[in-house]
Protein backbone atom coordinates (compact mmCIF):
# COMPACT_ATOMS: atom_id res chain seq x y z
CA UNK A 1 0.00 0.00 0.00
CA UNK A 2 1.38 3.63 -0.62
CA UNK A 3 1.29 5.63 2.23
CA UNK A 4 0.90 9.51 1.93
CA UNK A 5 4.44 11.00 2.61
CA UNK A 6 5.57 14.53 4.49
CA UNK A 7 8.09 15.81 2.06
CA UNK A 8 10.43 18.82 2.29
CA UNK A 9 12.34 20.28 -0.02
CA UNK A 10 14.98 23.06 0.10
CA UNK A 11 15.76 24.88 -3.01
CA UNK A 12 12.24 23.56 -4.22
CA UNK A 13 11.40 26.13 -6.55
CA UNK A 14 14.57 25.24 -8.32
CA UNK A 15 15.53 23.13 -11.56
CA UNK A 16 15.58 19.93 -9.69
CA UNK A 17 13.61 20.93 -6.82
CA UNK A 18 10.74 21.70 -9.13
CA UNK A 19 10.53 18.35 -10.93
CA UNK A 20 11.17 16.51 -7.49
CA UNK A 21 8.06 18.22 -6.25
CA UNK A 22 6.02 17.42 -9.49
CA UNK A 23 6.67 13.68 -8.89
CA UNK A 24 5.83 14.00 -5.50
CA UNK A 25 2.86 15.72 -5.76
CA UNK A 26 1.68 13.38 -8.61
CA UNK A 27 2.15 10.18 -6.48
CA UNK A 28 -0.07 11.74 -4.07
CA UNK A 29 1.91 12.96 -1.32
CA UNK A 30 2.49 16.72 0.76
CA UNK A 31 5.06 19.04 -0.12
CA UNK A 32 6.75 21.74 1.73
CA UNK A 33 9.38 24.18 -0.30
CA UNK A 34 11.61 26.94 1.30
CA UNK A 35 13.57 28.71 -1.37
CA UNK A 36 14.33 32.20 -1.45
CA UNK A 37 14.13 32.67 -5.30
CA UNK A 38 18.35 33.79 -5.54
CA UNK A 39 18.47 31.73 -8.33
CA UNK A 40 15.40 29.89 -8.93
CA UNK A 41 11.96 30.92 -9.94
CA UNK A 42 8.88 31.34 -9.39
CA UNK A 43 7.40 30.33 -12.16
CA UNK A 44 8.35 26.46 -11.75
CA UNK A 45 5.92 26.29 -8.72
CA UNK A 46 3.07 27.46 -10.31
CA UNK A 47 1.17 24.62 -11.87
CA UNK A 48 1.42 23.03 -8.03
CA UNK A 49 0.51 26.02 -6.08
CA UNK A 50 -3.16 25.62 -5.44
CA UNK A 51 -2.50 21.95 -4.41
CA UNK A 52 -4.05 21.71 -0.96
CA UNK A 53 -0.62 19.45 -0.69
CA UNK A 54 1.60 21.83 -1.46
CA UNK A 55 3.13 24.50 0.69
CA UNK A 56 6.06 27.13 0.89
CA UNK A 57 7.78 29.11 2.76
CA UNK A 58 9.99 31.75 1.66
CA UNK A 59 12.95 31.90 3.19
CA UNK A 60 16.62 31.18 3.62
CA UNK A 61 17.88 27.73 4.62
CA UNK A 62 20.96 30.05 6.51
CA UNK A 63 18.39 31.74 9.00
CA UNK A 64 17.20 29.74 11.49
CA UNK A 65 13.95 31.52 11.66
CA UNK A 66 12.50 29.76 8.68
CA UNK A 67 13.38 26.79 10.34
CA UNK A 68 11.03 28.10 13.22
CA UNK A 69 8.44 28.64 11.27
CA UNK A 70 8.27 25.07 9.87
CA UNK A 71 6.54 24.14 13.83
CA UNK A 72 8.50 21.30 14.28
CA UNK A 73 6.60 19.55 11.71
CA UNK A 74 8.40 15.90 10.99
CA UNK A 75 8.87 14.75 7.61
CA UNK A 76 9.39 11.22 6.36
CA UNK A 77 12.18 12.99 3.45
CA UNK A 78 14.01 15.77 3.70
CA UNK A 79 15.69 16.80 0.52
CA UNK A 80 18.39 19.44 1.17
CA UNK A 81 18.87 20.96 -2.31
CA UNK A 82 19.50 24.75 -1.64
CA UNK A 83 22.19 26.27 -3.23
CA UNK A 84 23.61 28.12 -6.82
CA UNK A 85 23.65 25.46 -9.05
CA UNK A 86 25.43 26.53 -11.63
CA UNK A 87 28.86 27.62 -12.60
CA UNK A 88 27.85 31.02 -13.80
CA UNK A 89 25.30 31.50 -10.65
CA UNK A 90 28.13 30.19 -7.96
CA UNK A 91 30.53 32.62 -9.66
CA UNK A 92 27.76 35.43 -9.19
CA UNK A 93 26.91 34.87 -5.83
CA UNK A 94 30.18 32.89 -4.26
CA UNK A 95 29.36 33.63 -0.51
CA UNK A 96 25.75 32.51 -0.74
CA UNK A 97 26.83 29.60 -2.35
CA UNK A 98 29.56 28.37 0.61
CA UNK A 99 26.44 29.28 3.53
CA UNK A 100 23.91 27.52 1.56
CA UNK A 101 25.92 24.40 1.35
CA UNK A 102 27.97 25.40 4.81
CA UNK A 103 25.96 26.77 7.51
CA UNK A 104 22.58 25.62 5.49
CA UNK A 105 23.46 21.90 5.70
CA UNK A 106 24.13 22.36 9.56
CA UNK A 107 21.00 24.01 10.14
CA UNK A 108 18.58 21.75 7.63
CA UNK A 109 20.37 18.84 9.86
CA UNK A 110 19.75 20.80 13.09
CA UNK A 111 16.26 20.44 11.96
CA UNK A 112 16.02 17.05 11.32
CA UNK A 113 17.05 16.14 14.87
CA UNK A 114 14.85 18.63 16.96
CA UNK A 115 11.70 17.78 14.47
CA UNK A 116 12.63 13.96 14.39
CA UNK A 117 12.19 13.78 11.03
CA UNK A 118 13.60 10.99 8.89
CA UNK A 119 15.74 10.53 5.87
CA UNK A 120 18.07 13.64 5.16
CA UNK A 121 18.93 13.32 1.21
CA UNK A 122 21.87 16.21 0.44
CA UNK A 123 21.96 17.33 -2.98
CA UNK A 124 25.90 16.90 -3.93
CA UNK A 125 27.63 16.98 -6.62
CA UNK A 126 29.93 15.56 -9.75
CA UNK A 127 32.33 18.88 -8.51
CA UNK A 128 33.64 17.70 -5.98
CA UNK A 129 36.07 15.08 -8.26
CA UNK A 130 37.06 18.67 -9.37
CA UNK A 131 39.16 17.99 -12.33
CA UNK A 132 39.33 14.53 -12.24
CA UNK A 133 42.35 12.20 -12.43
CA UNK A 134 40.74 8.93 -12.60
CA UNK A 135 37.96 8.45 -15.12
CA UNK A 136 35.28 7.54 -15.15
CA UNK A 137 34.70 8.62 -11.40
CA UNK A 138 33.34 6.57 -8.26
CA UNK A 139 31.98 7.27 -5.23
CA UNK A 140 35.66 6.19 -3.68
CA UNK A 141 37.35 8.61 -5.67
CA UNK A 142 38.19 11.30 -3.28
CA UNK A 143 38.77 14.12 -6.04
CA UNK A 144 41.47 16.91 -7.44
CA UNK A 145 39.55 20.21 -6.48
CA UNK A 146 41.27 23.96 -6.38
CA UNK A 147 40.81 25.07 -3.09
CA UNK A 148 41.22 28.53 -3.86
CA UNK A 149 39.78 28.87 -7.33
CA UNK A 150 36.69 30.39 -8.88
CA UNK A 151 34.66 26.65 -8.38
CA UNK A 152 35.92 26.61 -4.95
CA UNK A 153 32.90 28.32 -3.57
CA UNK A 154 30.72 25.80 -4.71
CA UNK A 155 33.06 22.60 -5.04
CA UNK A 156 34.33 22.96 -1.11
CA UNK A 157 31.28 24.03 0.53
CA UNK A 158 29.40 20.84 -1.29
CA UNK A 159 32.06 18.33 0.00
CA UNK A 160 31.88 20.78 3.62
CA UNK A 161 28.00 19.67 3.37
CA UNK A 162 28.96 16.29 2.58
CA UNK A 163 31.10 16.30 5.67
CA UNK A 164 28.31 17.21 7.79
CA UNK A 165 26.18 14.68 6.75
CA UNK A 166 28.61 11.82 6.91
CA UNK A 167 29.43 13.34 10.74
CA UNK A 168 26.12 13.33 11.75
CA UNK A 169 25.57 9.71 10.43
CA UNK A 170 28.10 8.59 12.56
CA UNK A 171 27.64 11.26 16.01
CA UNK A 172 24.13 11.63 15.73
CA UNK A 173 22.75 8.37 13.64
CA UNK A 174 21.30 10.73 11.03
CA UNK A 175 19.39 8.80 8.68
CA UNK A 176 21.54 10.93 5.97
CA UNK A 177 22.20 9.76 2.45
CA UNK A 178 24.43 11.89 -0.61
CA UNK A 179 23.60 11.92 -4.02
CA UNK A 180 26.54 13.16 -6.34
CA UNK A 181 24.46 14.67 -9.02
CA UNK A 182 26.36 15.03 -12.03
CA UNK A 183 25.09 17.14 -15.12
CA UNK A 184 21.21 17.64 -15.77
CA UNK A 185 19.36 19.05 -18.09
CA UNK A 186 15.42 19.40 -18.87
CA UNK A 187 12.58 21.28 -18.41
CA UNK A 188 12.49 24.08 -15.63
CA UNK A 189 16.00 24.84 -16.55
CA UNK A 190 16.45 28.93 -16.75
CA UNK A 191 17.21 30.31 -19.98
CA UNK A 192 20.33 32.66 -18.68
CA UNK A 193 21.59 30.14 -16.02
CA UNK A 194 24.81 29.84 -18.28
CA UNK A 195 24.98 25.97 -18.23
CA UNK A 196 25.98 24.71 -21.74
CA UNK A 197 23.05 22.45 -23.06
CA UNK A 198 20.56 26.06 -22.24
CA UNK A 199 23.31 28.28 -23.31
CA UNK A 200 22.96 26.18 -26.86
CA UNK A 201 19.55 25.51 -26.95
CA UNK A 202 18.81 29.72 -26.54
CA UNK A 203 22.02 30.46 -28.80
CA UNK A 204 20.67 28.10 -31.47
CA UNK A 205 17.00 29.09 -31.22
CA UNK A 206 17.98 32.87 -31.86
CA UNK A 207 20.45 31.95 -34.49
CA UNK A 208 23.42 33.66 -32.64
CA UNK A 209 26.26 32.47 -32.05
CA UNK A 210 27.45 29.37 -30.12
CA UNK A 211 29.55 29.71 -27.68
CA UNK A 212 32.07 26.95 -27.45
CA UNK A 213 34.86 27.79 -23.96
CA UNK A 214 37.91 25.96 -25.17
CA UNK A 215 38.75 23.80 -28.24
CA UNK A 216 35.27 21.80 -27.40
CA UNK A 217 37.06 18.60 -26.88
CA UNK A 218 35.90 18.92 -22.78
CA UNK A 219 33.46 16.06 -22.05
CA UNK A 220 30.55 15.89 -19.83
CA UNK A 221 27.94 13.19 -19.53
CA UNK A 222 24.47 14.41 -19.68
CA UNK A 223 20.68 13.38 -17.28
CA UNK A 224 17.73 14.37 -18.49
CA UNK A 225 15.74 15.46 -15.68
CA UNK A 226 13.28 12.74 -15.23
CA UNK A 227 15.55 10.19 -14.90
CA UNK A 228 18.08 11.94 -12.52
CA UNK A 229 14.76 12.82 -10.66
CA UNK A 230 14.32 8.97 -10.14
CA UNK A 231 16.75 8.32 -8.78
CA UNK A 232 16.65 10.83 -5.94
CA UNK A 233 13.52 9.22 -5.26
CA UNK A 234 15.13 5.43 -5.34
CA UNK A 235 17.48 7.29 -2.75
CA UNK A 236 15.00 7.57 -0.27
CA UNK A 237 14.08 3.58 0.00
CA UNK A 238 14.61 2.08 2.86
CA UNK A 239 18.21 0.79 4.27
CA UNK A 240 20.20 3.14 2.74
CA UNK A 241 21.43 5.22 5.50
CA UNK A 242 24.80 6.44 5.44
CA UNK A 243 25.07 5.77 1.37
CA UNK A 244 27.00 7.96 -1.08
CA UNK A 245 25.53 7.47 -5.18
CA UNK A 246 26.64 9.00 -7.80
CA UNK A 247 23.25 9.83 -10.14
CA UNK A 248 23.42 10.76 -13.67
CA UNK A 249 24.28 9.26 -17.03
CA UNK A 250 27.16 7.91 -18.14
CA UNK A 251 27.02 8.96 -21.98
CA UNK A 252 30.03 11.15 -22.09
CA UNK A 253 30.24 13.49 -25.28
CA UNK A 254 32.52 16.08 -26.38
CA UNK A 255 31.13 19.49 -26.12
CA UNK A 256 31.57 20.43 -29.03
CA UNK A 257 29.69 17.44 -30.36
CA UNK A 258 27.00 19.05 -28.05
CA UNK A 259 26.64 22.14 -29.91
CA UNK A 260 26.57 20.73 -33.22
CA UNK A 261 23.80 18.21 -32.15
CA UNK A 262 21.67 20.57 -31.10
CA UNK A 263 22.56 23.35 -34.01
CA UNK A 264 21.05 20.56 -36.27
CA UNK A 265 18.29 19.70 -34.39
CA UNK A 266 16.56 23.71 -34.33
CA UNK A 267 17.91 23.88 -38.21
CA UNK A 268 19.69 26.87 -36.87
CA UNK A 269 21.84 29.24 -38.72
CA UNK A 270 23.93 30.16 -36.17
CA UNK A 271 27.70 29.86 -36.23
CA UNK A 272 29.77 27.78 -33.60
CA UNK A 273 33.12 30.58 -32.26
CA UNK A 274 35.26 29.54 -29.49
CA UNK A 275 35.83 31.35 -26.50
CA UNK A 276 38.51 31.29 -23.73
CA UNK A 277 37.93 28.19 -21.53
CA UNK A 278 37.03 29.61 -17.99
CA UNK A 279 39.22 28.31 -15.39
CA UNK A 280 39.51 24.49 -13.14
CA UNK A 281 37.09 24.21 -15.94
CA UNK A 282 36.76 19.68 -15.73
CA UNK A 283 38.84 18.41 -19.10
CA UNK A 284 36.30 15.13 -18.51
CA UNK A 285 33.33 13.99 -16.48
CA UNK A 286 31.48 10.60 -16.35
CA UNK A 287 30.14 8.76 -13.67
CA UNK A 288 30.88 5.21 -12.47
CA UNK A 289 27.13 4.51 -11.86
CA UNK A 290 27.70 0.86 -10.54
CA UNK A 291 26.75 1.83 -7.24
CA UNK A 292 24.10 3.48 -8.18
CA UNK A 293 22.58 0.34 -10.41
CA UNK A 294 23.17 -2.24 -7.58
CA UNK A 295 22.05 -0.79 -4.29
CA UNK A 296 19.52 1.75 -5.98
CA UNK A 297 18.08 -0.90 -9.00
CA UNK A 298 17.64 2.50 -10.77
CA UNK A 299 19.67 3.53 -14.12
CA UNK A 300 18.84 6.36 -16.67
CA UNK A 301 16.52 5.79 -19.61
CA UNK A 302 16.49 8.34 -21.76
CA UNK A 303 18.88 8.75 -24.67
CA UNK A 304 20.78 12.18 -24.97
CA UNK A 305 18.80 12.85 -28.66
CA UNK A 306 15.29 12.01 -27.00
CA UNK A 307 16.14 14.39 -23.92
CA UNK A 308 17.46 17.32 -26.19
CA UNK A 309 13.74 17.24 -28.07
CA UNK A 310 12.26 17.11 -25.13
CA UNK A 311 14.61 20.12 -24.19
CA UNK A 312 14.25 22.61 -27.03
CA UNK A 313 10.59 21.45 -26.90
CA UNK A 314 10.22 23.10 -23.46
CA UNK A 315 12.48 26.73 -24.21
CA UNK A 316 10.53 27.30 -27.34
CA UNK A 317 7.11 27.15 -25.17
CA UNK A 318 8.42 28.12 -22.29
CA UNK A 319 10.28 31.10 -23.74
CA UNK A 320 8.41 32.04 -27.10
CA UNK A 321 11.70 31.19 -28.78
N1 LIG B 1 30.38 25.51 -21.95
C1 LIG B 1 30.56 25.97 -23.26
N2 LIG B 1 29.77 26.99 -23.69
C2 LIG B 1 28.79 27.54 -22.93
C3 LIG B 1 28.60 27.05 -21.61
C4 LIG B 1 29.42 26.04 -21.16
O1 LIG B 1 31.43 25.49 -24.00
O2 LIG B 1 28.11 28.46 -23.42
C5 LIG B 1 31.24 24.40 -21.49
C6 LIG B 1 31.92 24.66 -20.16
O3 LIG B 1 33.14 25.33 -20.36
C7 LIG B 1 32.09 23.24 -19.63
C8 LIG B 1 30.87 22.49 -20.18
O4 LIG B 1 30.41 23.28 -21.28
O5 LIG B 1 33.26 22.67 -20.15
C9 LIG B 1 29.76 22.32 -19.17
O6 LIG B 1 29.48 23.58 -18.62
P1 LIG B 1 28.29 23.85 -17.61
O7 LIG B 1 28.37 25.31 -17.24
O8 LIG B 1 27.01 23.38 -18.18
O9 LIG B 1 28.58 22.95 -16.32
P2 LIG B 1 29.87 22.29 -15.63
O10 LIG B 1 29.85 20.88 -16.06
O11 LIG B 1 31.12 22.99 -16.10
O12 LIG B 1 29.63 22.47 -14.19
Amino acid sequence: MNTKKNILITGGAGFIGSNLSTFFLNQGNKVVVIDNFLTSNKENLSSFKSNIDFEFFFGDVTQKKIFTQLNKMNFDIIYHLASPASPKQYVKYPTETLMANSLGTLNTIDYVLKSRSHTFIYASTSEIYGDPLLHPQPESYWGNVNPVGIRSCYDESKRFGETVCTTSYRQNNIDVRIARIFNTYGPNMEKDDGRVISNFIVQSLSNKDITIYGNGTQTRSFCYISDLVEGLVALSQPNLAGQIINIGNDDEKKIVDIAKLIKKKTASKSQLVFKPLPSDDPQKRKPDLSKARKLLDWQPKIDLSNGIDKTITYFKTRFKI
